[in-house]
């Protein structure tokens, strides 16, 4: 089994009933905590930090319906805005937290100021890992993890311009699908010889292959980028180690994701792959609560710690959170679950795929509705359902259930789930 709460308290505990929280970080998480602690009765100083200058977003649509043009801007943000001041939430955007004194229970900002708090809330997220090539300064090359990142790149996809996607993940195939149907020309560069990585099966993967071939996608596996070749400061093309180069005028790097843990670190907080909670995001410091992509939490369903990248379970830890910071906890619970829209495609996973040992097909990918069920001595461990929310469903009540199947019967889409 995991171990559940971190290492014991080592500072004197926070008032019983906190009069002021601070939450760094206007993200999915840090949003969700501000609403979560106004909805359960908190009437005290609530201030939400965050250091992009846009209030609380979807952060998915930035890869999705806002990059390729199908969203209009202010349908991303998660609130109008006047939803802050109407709830007294102290939002303050363009602020970076630079320190955290647990001693003096306060937080050091980069415009100068210091704010105490009785209940501190990290909610960091992760930003967008970095290639380090030669050329990799060159202007035209992106990552997208925010809004900003988005416009910008957004504003470069004209048609006919050669994007270079690095990275057949999630995001490099989002933005890939985006492009397409803002008319670029566009070429994925993949180190593995799969796409997607480990998070869905082999099938699935071959199946979006297919699938983005046939939009018009040129993807290359099995290489790395060795440099960035520019003209005149800009992106000209990728480098590839097998001496091949590609033409882009635009570049995505889209190779995964960091936590932003280096404020807890730096105030003493464990860190492990993510700042170590327990599961109502408590840390050792009895003030101080981590929640969302930056954080490493047990899953009491898997029986594991994670770190996971994905909004319900951001908003699920804060949920929790709160709870706990308003006295009547109630621990985070739930099933790890993503999604991913590419081109008319609802991926639709629940679980962890890794955890499986064999994959069974329900239906068939040709017809762009079908599932691939992950077994794990004999029961349900993940599902990656396509364009079927049936499976995904019901998948994942198999999955939380833990009922050994037949695998016969779970191939064959003509008996019901509840069946199998
Ligand atoms: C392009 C893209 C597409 C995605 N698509 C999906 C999807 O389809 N489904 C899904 O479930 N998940 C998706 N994700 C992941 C999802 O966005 C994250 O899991 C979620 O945003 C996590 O919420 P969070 O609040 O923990 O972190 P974030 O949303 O990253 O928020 C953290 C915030 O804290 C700020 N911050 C960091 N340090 C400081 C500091 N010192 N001071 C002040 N502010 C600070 C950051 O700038 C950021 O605004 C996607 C992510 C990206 C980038």
């Amino acid at each position: 089994m995991y171990e559940n709460r971190p290492e014991s308290p080592t500072t004197a505990s926070p008032p019983v009933t906190p009069r002021s929280i601070v939450v760094i970080g206007a993200g999915h998480a840090g949003a969700q905590m501000a609403e979560s602690l106004r909805l359960g009765g908190f009437e005290g100083s609530l201030i939400l930090i965050g250091d992009e200058r846009h209030r609380p977003y979807e952060r998915p649509a930035t890869s999705k319906d806002l990059l390729s043009g199908v969203m209009e801007m202010d349908r991303v943000f998660l609130k109008r805005e006047n939803y802050y001041h109407e709830k007294k939430i102290d939002l303050r955007l363009g602020v970076r937290v630079t320190a955290i004194d647990r001693a003096q229970r306060k937080v050091i900002c980069d415009d100068g100021d210091s704010i105490g708090y009785d209940n501190l809330v990290i909610a960091t997220g992760a930003r967008a890992r970095t290639l380090q090539v030669p050329g990799a300064d060159l202007d035209g090359i992106f990552t997208l993890r925010s809004l900003a990142d988005s416009q910008a790149i957004g504003a470069r996809m004209k048609p006919g311009a050669r994007l270079a996607v690095v990275g057949g993940g999630y995001v490099g195939l989002e933005v890939a699908a985006s492009a397409i149907k803002l008319g670029c020309a566009v070429t994925v560069i993949e180190m593995q010889e799969r796409l997607l990585g480990r998070v869905v099966a082999a099938e699935v993967a071959d199946f979006y292959d297919r699938a983005h071939r046939a939009a018009g996608v040129d993807i290359r596996y099995g290489v790395v980028i060795e440099e960035f070749k520019g003209a005149a400061g800009a992106v000209r093309g990728v480098g590839l180690t097998d001496g091949s180069m590609i033409a882009a005028d635009l570049v995505v790097v889209g190779v995964g994701a960091a936590p932003n843990t280096e404020l807890a670190a730096a105030a003493g907080l464990a860190v492990e792959n993510g700042i170590v909670v327990d599961d109502c995001g408590r840390t050792a410091d009895p003030a101080i609560f981590a929640i969302g992509d930056a954080t490493n939490h047990p899953n009491d369903i898997l029986g594991k710690r994670l770190r996971l990248e994905s909004v319900p379970a951001a908003m699920g830890q804060a949920r929790a959170a709160a709870s706990a910071i308003l006295g009547a906890p109630k621990p985070f619970h739930e099933l790890p679950w993503f999604w991913s829209d590419q081109y008319d495609l609802k991926l639709q996973i629940a679980g962890l795929s890794e955890m499986g040992d064999r994959v069974v097909l329900r239906g068939d990918p040709d017809s762009r509705r079908f599932a691939a069920y992950y077994l794990r001595r004999g029961a349900v461990a993940a599902v990656n359902a396509i364009n079927s929310g049936k499976d995904f469903l019901g998948g994942r009540k198999l999955i939380v259930e833990g009922r050994i199947v037949d695998p016969a019967r779970l191939a064959d889409p003509l008996i019901p789930l509840a069946e199998v």
